[in-house]
């Protein structure tokens, strides 16, 4: 069987959730038996999003091979189970940066160089690299933004001349659109989609699927007239309504008959139904779960939810995982001060202090994580939160009150927290950090080995500053203990406190990794954890 190509575009407005109805997708297409994977191309400049404030575009995330990527890739792997990479996000700047070097390089040979088809060229180059590589059967390429968005014109013409050079068999497109409701008319209208849909027909792509969000039951009337205006089939007109979970959303795409109709216009001899049987066991234990627990989240990004995507999906999982509601209690990290911490926290059974950079913010972290460790709270810190927490022991513990993290006082004659070595010499700010996988050996009999039940683990990074080495010595003998190193570096991964019931910090982001299907055991101990406190 020849690759099979999926391009999916938006209408109408942003935040649809394009990336749900393509990891969905994927997963209903996995779930049948076939090699799936998706894509996302991203219109906006950055190279990637790593530079980006996660006000901008929310979290930032990272994949094993230490690509700073689109949140919409931790759907995809949370969806599949299956890791992403470099190749699976590409942006306009990525683009661009490959086609102005080899423009410097000569390699166009005197030629004009022209957004069609250089540019084009390369969008299609990248659309098909992952489908060459022989390891998947079906691609799902997510262009980002809207149709009609002047940036993303180069990617739908891309996809105009692909639909066009690849065999009709072996490519479509879904369209995904918004159907508003009208209150006072008590009426959906379709008018929103048919004007995106010509929008797109104007660029040459007809689309094969139109999948519509609602709020409210798509009727036969209102599914029959989206189909003549846009010309697509009445039973290629699907509803997306809105769900109780994201990952409710395959299910409902399923009764909707998307995969069946995607197999059929594909070719692809595919009779399964779709395998769920895990996933539909997990949707169960979300919905009725037996138990409680309220969890804080401190950090400075919280008035976006996207900012900690990836924190909050994997408290759900380890959520169902335990049988219990996990109710997160965001916490504004400048909020927090030394007095107020203690009636702001109060009634909180655990306290996940969040990763981050710079300086704002950053003292109400060291409060929120003196009143866990004092008062004997379940705390884990990640990544600035585990940093946050020596400084905090350096202070209270060791007594250096001015112990800080190198990252925001350069200066300080205890900087328990420091630049790695490697990123002295580093100017550039993009892609240049501690990024990706490594391997973590974890000392046997400490809190950390009894939560992964092993000895080597490997996690993914995304940080410039570590812990101390120099202050190793002092930190074990006060009670802060090292529990998990880089057994290339010797750099510390995790810290705890073999005296409170409940105390880990990581260096790395456990969040990555969590999917329904497998839930990351620190955020499942931390909320067993949390409902013994
Ligand atoms: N700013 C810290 C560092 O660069 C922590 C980064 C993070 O939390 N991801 O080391």
């Amino acid at each position: 069987m020849n690759t099979k190509y999926i391009f999916i575009t938006g209408g109408v407005v942003s935040s649809l959730g394009k990336g749900i109805i393509a990891a969905s997708l994927a997963k209903l297409l996995q779930a049948r038996g076939l090699k799936v994977t998706i894509q996302k191309f991203d219109p906006y400049l950055n190279i990637d999003p790593g530079t980006l404030n996660p006000y901008e575009h929310g979290e930032c995330y990272v994949t094993e091979d230490g690509a700073e990527t689109d949140l919409d890739l931790g759907h995809y792997e949370r969806f599949l189970g299956v890791h992403t990479s470099k190749a699976n996000n590409v942006t306009t700047g990525k683009i661009y940066n490959t086609v102005i070097t080899k423009e410097r390089e000569g390699a166009y040979l005197g030629k004009t160089v022209q957004i069609v088809p250089h540019i084009t060229d390369e969008i299609k180059r990248r659309m098909l690299l992952l489908g060459n590589s022989g390891k998947y059967e079906v691609i799902l390429t997510e262009i980002g933004g809207t149709v009609g968005d002047m940036e993303s014109q180069p990617f739908v013409e891309a996809v105009r001349q692909l639909q066009w050079e690849l065999p009709e068999e072996d490519c479509m497109s879904i369209h995904l659109t918004l159907v508003p409701y009208l209150k006072a008319a008590k009426e959906l209208k379709t008018k929103p989609t048919q004007h995106s849909v010509q929008m797109l027909q104007q660029c040459g792509v007809q689309p094969d699927v139109i999948i519509c969000r609602t709020e409210h039951e798509l009727s036969g009337d209102v599914r029959r007239k989206i189909a003549l205006f846009c010309n697509v089939q009445p039973g290629h007109v699907i509803q997306s309504i809105d769900a109780w979970s994201i990952y409710q959303v395959p299910l409902n795409m399923h009764e909707e008959h998307l995969d069946e109709l995607v197999v059929r216009k594909l070719h692809i001899d595919n009779y399964n139904r779709p395998e769920l049987g895990n996933w539909c066991r997990f949707l169960d234990r979300l919905k009725s779960p037996e138990k409680e627990v309220d969890i804080a989240l401190v950090g400075k990004y919280v008035a976006l939810q996207d900012a900690y995507k990836s924190i909050l999906e994997a408290f759900i999982h380890a959520g169902a995982a335990c049988n219990c509601r996990v109710n997160i209690h965001s916490i504004l990290s400048e909020d927090i001060t030394e007095d107020n911490a203690p009636e702001i926290l109060k009634g909180m059974k655990g306290i996940l202090v969040a990763p981050g950079f710079g300086e704002r913010g950053l003292e109400g972290k060291v409060h929120a994580i003196k009143y866990a460790r004092v008062a004997g709270i379940p705390f884990l810190g990640i990544c600035l939160g585990m940093q946050m927490a020596v400084v905090e022991f350096a202070r209270d513990v060791l007594g250096y009150k001015d112990a800080a993290s190198a990252e925001v006082n350069p200066m300080s004659p205890h900087p328990v927290i420091d630049l790695m070595e490697d990123q002295k010499s580093t100017t550039i700010k993009g892609g240049t950090m501690r990024l990706g996988a490594y391997d973590c050996q974890i000392e046997k009999g400490s809190l950390a080995y009894n939560i992964y039940g092993s000895e080597f683990i490997s996690e993914r990074h995304r940080h410039r500053y570590e812990f101390n080495a120099s202050y190793a010595e002092e930190f074990e003998k006060a009670g802060l203990k090292a529990s998990g190193h880089n057994p290339q570096t010797g750099l510390t991964e995790i810290v705890e406190l073999p005296s409170h019931p409940f105390f880990i910090g990581v260096q790395f982001h456990p969040e990555y990794k969590s999917t329904p299907e497998n839930p990351h055991p620190l955020f499942i101990a931390l909320v067993k954890a949390a409902l013994n406190a």
